[in-house]
């Protein structure tokens, strides 16, 4: 029997939001700045920062509008350049066209990490750094921040499909200056569309904050606690600001609120489903699994391979002969018009250079979706589908079994 399972359904909201919309419907209270204090998103707000361990959080309508909002808040000027990995979704080299700054690309290995080498050879002449842990893999932030620090350079983290990851210890999106997070409904947290980021910065969050559409003296309802470093930067940046109008609004945080505490389970079963799968992968020899780094505790809804050995057109036969056994599975670089391919970022305003790793890992990476939700007889149904497709194209394997 084969065992495809929809591997795009999300899990149903839990239960508790729906009496909190009911009530929402009930009274036309959606807007975060109506209530005078304890709107739904300034709650939701208070429960993340304090799940992250983050002094401040802003929850906004998209993980690319709290990237946007990073850099204006950092106060960059107006063709900065912004050092990006070359391995990302599309969204983000836009946000940074979109806040007037050049995105500059630095090489991904064939891990699906930063090229360290390459990341420091382009330091130079950057006035920030967007890491982008794509598809939730973790590049050496030890490296990267020492490098950074050491210039005195920003670092933002695009932890939008890295909620529940820690690097020795501590939670993804709080180790740069600023983390933003998606809760589109292909990431942990599922409301369709928003997003949120955190800082521990006064100032940072303050700019944000009023960027985001918090005219007049809605910046208030932002502290509920006496904070006078916050309330200073708020009466600094009063009317100085543009506002972009990027907020969330409370039905989408009545949706995310009740998922804060399935998060827990959700990375758990995620690292459980993503391992299993990886382990029996490994054992194919045209399929390579790439090592985590030591420091990271992953907390993936998807897997990542790489095909060895295998030319272009056994890539593309490998990616039907999936198809054709009920699995779907994207290569980056081969499907037509890949959001997560440079190359066809052709808006960027400055052309990415040659980028020779990132370019070769896209040309064999796979990627095939794993929600948390799976049973065991799915993610085997996955990994039967996935090794058969490899025998498909290229026969049986070479390898020397043992008696
Ligand atoms: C989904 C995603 C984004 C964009 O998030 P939105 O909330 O859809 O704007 C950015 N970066 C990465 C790595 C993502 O996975």
């Amino acid at each position: 029997m084969s065992l495809t399972p929809n591997v795009y359904d999300a899990e149903p909201i839990p239960d508790a939001a729906r009496a909190e919309i009911d009530r929402m419907l009930q009274s036309g209270d959606l807007f975060r700045y109506t209530a005078p204090q304890d709107a739904p998103v300034a709650l939701l707000e208070r429960e993340f920062a304090a799940l992250m361990g983050s002094r401040y959080a802003l929850a906004v309508s998209s993980c690319s509008a709290a990237l946007f909002l990073s850099l204006k808040a950092l106060g960059l000027p107006r063709d900065a350049r912004v050092l990006i990995p070359a391995f990302t979704f599309a969204a983000v080299p836009s946000s940074v066209v979109h806040a007037d700054c050049i995105p500059i690309l630095c090489d991904v290995a064939e891990n699906y990490r930063i090229d360290m080498a390459d990341f420091e050879a382009k330091l130079d002449g950057v006035q920030a750094v967007l890491i982008s842990h794509m598809r939730g893999h973790t590049s050496d932030m030890d490296a990267v921040m020492a490098l950074c620090d050491a210039r005195g350079l920003p670092v933002i983290e695009d932890a939008a499909h890295s909620l529940g990851t820690t690097w020795s210890g501590r939670n993804i999106g709080t180790i740069g200056r600023v983390g933003c997070f998606s809760f589109q409904s292909y990431k942990l947290v599922n409301a369709g569309e928003g997003g949120i980021l955190i800082t521990d910065d006064p100032d940072l969050v303050a700019r944000a904050v009023i960027m985001s559409g918090a005219y007049e003296h809605n910046w208030s309802k932002h502290s509920p606690t006496q904070d006078d470093a916050l309330t200073t930067a708020f009466g600094t940046w009063q009317n100085r600001l543009p506002l972009y109008n990027l907020r969330m609004n409370n039905l989408s945080a009545a949706i995310i609120r009740p998922q804060l505490a399935e998060i827990p389970r959700r990375v758990t079963d995620g690292r459980a489903n993503h391992d299993h799968v990886a382990a029996r992968l490994s054992d194919c020899q045209w399929l390579h699994v790439p090592a985590k780094l030591p420091q990271e505790e992953r907390a993936p809804d998807s897997i990542q391979f790489n095909l060895v050995g295998l030319t272009d057109d056994e890539t593309r036969a490998f990616a039907t002969a999936a198809a054709a056994r009920g699995v779907k599975v994207q290569v980056f670089g081969m499907s037509a018009d890949n959001a997560r391919a440079f190359w066809n970022w052709r808006f960027l305003p400055q052309a990415p250079g040659d980028l020779a790793g990132t370019r070769a890992m896209l040309m064999r990476a796979c990627d095939t979706r794993l929600p948390a939700r799976l049973t065991r007889p799915e993610l085997d149904g996955i990994a039967d589908a996935l090794i058969a497709a490899a025998h498909d194209v290229m026969g049986e394997e070479r390898r020397a079994y043992g008696t």
